[in-house]
């Protein structure tokens, strides 16, 4: 099959990873003869130095017509960086906002897969860490409390803040899809997160919900409080395939979620919208304090890229293969020096990318 990539390497330690996943991308498509055709584009701070803001719309319109978008990071040195000295609304993180509005993603996937070779790095009891987990975290990322009108007032001499939390049906509906169809490629059983027991929105999302999985009889359904989630978490995370859940409460739990896997370079993140289109990143920013060192873990990208071929490609044999490279080069006991261990062997991010593409 033929598809076109847009690739957005973006600042810091950008370039050098989203080079690794490419490297792994044409391996790929040489054993499972594909044609990726790939397309780069500049946005962040290397975009501000070319054309004055971090993401031009000429260049957003070039990622819109792409089959996919993968990222690496944006930004530098916040505290000591001429990017900063700017516009807010054009420095670099800005691009971020506008490509994720600009190709209307609306759900945020960052999967929590603890690694058997890394788990001395989970913060969790030897016992939970053992058992390991292997869950997606699936956010909505335009409505609810972040997009809600707000406004802050004094009345009678008293500072008064409001936000407000509105859903309407449709926007729970077109995510609650997408978790329904995620969880059909992974074991099929989704936990729907909400606080139903108090609020409105919640009650609603709980209903739809309900509705979509009519259309999914495979796939088993649970509905559980945020406050039960958030510790259920950390007490058994094994329990978990697919959590769906609204915006601000997906905030809160992907990241903790991703705390107790313990390694920031592995892990990956999908932002998906109605179409095939999404926008692939690792969780972690542009590392600007290792940038150029070939030192930087290049596995989370690696992992987007993997997602990229199950999500927006359908290609679950090839995404599969990449992921179990990527096994097989921990298993091997090669290491970047973010999770190096002892007795093992420490390898640098070009190395690293040689390791896993060699094992596709
Ligand atoms: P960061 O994630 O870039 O780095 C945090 C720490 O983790 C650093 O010590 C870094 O060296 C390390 N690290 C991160 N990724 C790594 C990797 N792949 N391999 C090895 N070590 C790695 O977060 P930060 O320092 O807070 O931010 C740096 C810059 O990145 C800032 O300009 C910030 O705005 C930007 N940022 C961008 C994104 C994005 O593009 N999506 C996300 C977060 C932060």
């Amino acid at each position: 099959m033929n598809f076109h990539i847009a690739l957005i390497p973006g600042d810091g330690i950008g370039p050098e990873i989203v080079e690794e996943a490419r490297k792994v991308l044409d391996r790929v498509a040489e054993i499972y003869h594909h044609q990726f055709t790939y397309e780069k584009l500049l946005m962040g701070g290397c975009s501000i130095d070319a054309y004055g803001t971090s993401l031009t719309d000429e260049t957003l319109a070039r990622a819109k017509a792409a089959d996919s978008v993968l990222l690496g990071a944006v930004g530098g040195d916040v505290g000591n960086s001429r990017w900063y000295d700017i516009d807010p609304k054009d420095r670099p993180e800005a691009g971020l906002l506008k490509i994720r509005k600009g190709l209307e993603l609306f759900a945020n996937i960052r999967p929590a897969y603890l690694y058997r070779e890394l788990k001395d790095a989970c913060p969790l009891r030897e016992a939970i860490a053992d058992a390991g987990f292997d869950m997606v975290i699936m956010r909505e990322l335009t409505g609810g409390l972040y997009f809600g009108e707000r406004k802050t007032e004094e009345i009678n001499g008293v500072r008064r803040a409001t936000d407000t939390l509105v859903y309407d049906e449709n926007e729970i509906r077109r995510i609650a899809v997408k978790g329904f169809e995620i969880a059909m490629k992974r074991k099929k059983h989704l936990i729907s997160v909400d606080k139903a027991n108090v609020l409105d929105s919640s009650r609603l999302w709980r209903a739809v919900v309900n509705e979509v999985a009519k259309s999914y009889p495979e796939v088993t359904v649970t509905h559980m409080l945020v406050d039960n989630c958030a510790m259920q978490l950390v007490k058994d995370p094994a329990q978990f395939d697919v959590v769906l859940t609204e915006n601000m409460f997906g905030d809160i739990l992907s990241d903790e979620a991703s705390m107790i896997t313990g390694s920031i370079g592995m892990l990956s993140s999908a932002s998906l919208g109605a179409t095939k289109l999404g926008l692939y990143e690792p969780s972690h920013g542009s590392a600007p304090d290792i940038a150029g060192k070939n030192i930087a873990n290049p596995i989370a990208t690696i992992l987007s890229a993997a997602m990229m071929l199950r999500y927006s490609f359908d290609l679950d044999q090839e995404a599969k293969a990449v992921e179990d490279a990527v096994q097989q080069v921990l298993t091997d006991g090669y290491r970047t020096s973010d999770i190096m261990a002892e007795g093992c062997k420490l390898v640098g991010t070009r190395e690293m990318g040689d390791r896993i593409a060699e094992r596709i």
